[in-house]
């Protein structure tokens, strides 16, 4: 089998070292660069089968970079950052990364986040990001519904979000804030604990479709999750 590519972009020589020689090792195939122009530059004429930006870069930002990947291209990005404060823009609607890396990390945390990201798209294949079914939910996004085996859900908007955000991540644990940020127009205007009621109804509207299954996982003094 081929190895899969992966593009580090990140303007660190040692960090870019480390990252390289961890996916080498773990079978992939590395390619470094270490500004956006030559990101870009290699973009053009070649591609990745995931990608993994470093935020401040010399000449521009990794989330300008992301955009500019992201309108030709649905490869899977995770980023690097050194602020845990840009977590919330990098895996925001803005941004949409499929995942992030806080520094400083060891570069084997960052190559099990790869092999995980890789595997929720399917080895090999270059998918779309989109999510679209995880553990029998079907979303509809023309009409912002979504079904649980089968059934309707019957979701307000702001559980659609809610649970598109948190099923289009499996595994991945996301804060209260960061659900606001995700679901609510106006996040400064409400309040953590109403997160919890509308988890508290969502789990309550697919429990009456499959009393034997909850998809969703509280992580006491941080957030939710929704498994695969
Ligand atoms: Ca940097």
């Amino acid at each position: 089998m081929k190895p899969q590519r992966v593009l580090v972009v990140e303007d660190e020589p040692s960090i870019l070292d480390s990252v390289l020689y961890a996916l080498h090792t773990e079978g992939f195939e590395p390619i470094g660069h270490g500004t956006c122009r030559d990101a870009i530059a290699w973009m053009r004429q070649e591609s990745a089968d995931l990608v993994i930006l470093d935020v401040g870069l010399p000449d521009g930002s990794g989330m300008e970079l992301c955009k500019t990947i992201r309108a030709a291209s649905n490869v899977p990005v995770i980023f690097l950052t050194a602020r845990a404060s840009e977590v919330d823009r990098i895996v925001g609607l803005e941004i949409g990364a499929d995942d992030y890396v806080v520094k400083p990390f060891s570069p084997r945390e960052l190559t099990a986040r790869v092999k995980a990201v890789l595997r929720r798209f399917g080895e090999g294949s270059r998918v779309s990001a989109k999510p679209t079914v995880a553990s029998g939910l079907a979303f509809d996004e023309e009409s912002c519904q979504a079904s649980f085996h089968g059934s309707a859900l019957g979701l307000s908007a702001t559980e659609w979000k809610l649970l598109r955000a948190l099923a289009g991540h499996p595994g991945r644990v996301f804060s209260r804030e960061q659900l606001m940020n995700l679901a609510w127009d106006d996040p400064g205007a409400a309040m953590e604990r109403t997160v919890d009621a509308h988890i508290k109804s969502l789990r309550h509207k697919m429990r009456a479709i499959r009393p034997d299954v909850d998809l969703i996982q509280t992580h006491r003094g941080f957030g939710y999750s929704c498994s695969a």
